[in-house]
């Protein structure tokens, strides 16, 4: 069969460990037999982010922008242990920050959902998706350790020479503190992503912030989405027949948890990075779990919202075998692919990325699996199957 041609080169930004030899078997098996590949290729890996002073991270957010679709293998976010085991020249931010630093924009994140792995809390019945703000807050920060008594404030310093001033803490001895922001933009084409999703999608849209708490900042994320639905999106909701529903954020929690599922809870950066790796294992793995970033110019970057693995790479490396799910990284790939195929045009490519995802869900169904979802499935005598085997019971389930 002749292989599907591609137009525009996908933005391939190669990762680390574990991911990092999924990614080559993937390529290898699943899409360069079917599709006639074409990528502008980044390695992200940790090495080479080191050797370019972490300027591939920076060229490869920029070539998403200039292409459009990207598809992201997971990196390591270096930590101390990290800057002595690689011997890095310093300890680089997360390449995840510094992209979506350049691209702006929403995280959706959404459980892959096949039979025979059942939620952990019993009345979710519909996948939940969480849409992630992926700008500013904690993870661009400033921060100081205090060494002993003294004063801190906030100032602006507006371009017009006007100031504002706030006391932080009047430090009687040391501590901490930290400078967090976010921009009227940002958080506007964060709702304008969440309502434009929820109505693709036919879904309830849920928000939560702590705004009793933080009567200005979290309060201008609240009064930001309110209006937006209030002037653009009230009607429009109304004959989808869905509902927008704004909580404080331990409501949203508890409410959840007595959820039938089915809708999309839009999160702060921090808190849809926290509850979207609760999400994610309640359904059944971090390994079953799709994450897309979608720029409100239009760019999208899909990845697995899984770490690197760490630890069964380390028993790659020794020569044992590994069962590491792939599912969410060959979801990262077919979602990418999807997008260039309606993007360019190109329906057989979107038909493909379909049918590798269908055979992905019913080689698990069939009772074929990694460990991490044959200790959990309710299926009667699941196989487990090594890393590669895995992928090649799909390829296999693909072909026929
Ligand atoms: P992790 O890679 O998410 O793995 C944590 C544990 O979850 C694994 O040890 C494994 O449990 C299970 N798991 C995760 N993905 C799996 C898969 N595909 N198949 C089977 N089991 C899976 O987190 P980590 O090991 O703590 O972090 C490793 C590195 O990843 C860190 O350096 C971190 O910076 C980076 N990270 C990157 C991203 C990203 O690029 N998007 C996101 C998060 C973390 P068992 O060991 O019990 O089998
Ligand atoms: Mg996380």
């Amino acid at each position: 069969m002749a292989k599907i041609e591609m137009k525009t080169p996908l933005v391939e930004m190669d990762g680390d460990e574990m991911t990092r030899i999924i990614w080559q078997i993937i390529k290898d098996e699943l899409v360069c037999p079917f599709v006639d590949l074409k990528t502008e290729y980044y390695d992200l890996g940790l090495k080479h982010r080191d050797e370019t002073d972490d300027q591939v991270t920076v060229d490869s957010a920029e070539a998403t922008k200039r292409l459009g679709v990207a598809v992201k293998c997971a990196t390591i976010t270096p930590n101390a242990a990290r800057v002595e085991e690689y011997g890095l020249k310093q300890m680089w931010k997360s390449p995840n920050g510094t992209i979506r630093a350049i691209l702006d924009g929403t995280v959706f994140r959404a459980p892959i959902v096949v039979k025979g792995i059942e939620p952990m809390v019993r009345c979710w019945k519909k996948p939940i998706t969480i849409a992630r703000h992926a700008y500013g807050d904690v993870y661009k920060n400033s921060e100081l350790r205090i060494p002993g008594p003294g004063k801190v404030e906030l100032v602006y310093t507006g371009a017009d020479g006007s100031e504002q001033r706030a006391l932080v803490h009047d430090f009687a001895g040391p501590g901490v503190v930290q400078g967090v922001h976010n921009l009227d933009d940002s958080i506007t084409s964060f709702a304008r992503s969440c309502f434009e999703y929820a109505l693709a999608q036919r879904q309830d849209l849920w928000f939560a912030t702590k705004d009793t708490i933080s009567k200005t900042y979290d309060h201008r994320f609240k009064d930001i989405f309110a209006d937006m639905y209030a002037n653009d999106y009230k009607d429009k909701f109304e004959a989808a027949g869905i509902e927008y529903f704004y909580t404080l954020i331990d409501d949203a929690v508890a409410r959840i948890m007595r959820s039938e599922g089915g809708f999309i809870w839009a999160c702060k950066n921090y808190d849809g990075d926290v509850m979207s790796d609760m999400l994610s294992s309640a359904f059944g793995s971090l390994a079953m779990m799709t994450s897309v970033l979608v720029s409100p110019h239009g760019y999208f970057e899909y990845e697995a919202a899984h770490g690197t693995v760490q630890r069964h790479y380390y028993k790659y490396l020794k020569g044992e075998e590994t069962s590491t799910n792939s599912v969410a990284t060959i979801f990262a790939w077919t979602g990418a692919l999807r997008k260039r195929g309606e993007l360019d045009g190109i329906p057989e490519l979107v038909d493909f990325a379909n049918r590798l995802e269908k055979a992905t869900i019913s080689t698990i169904e069939s009772g074929r699996m990694t460990g991490d979802l044959a200790r959990i499935t309710t299926l009667p005598e699941p196989t487990k199957l090594n890393t590669r085997d895995f992928i090649l019971a799909i390829r296999s389930t693909l072909e026929s």
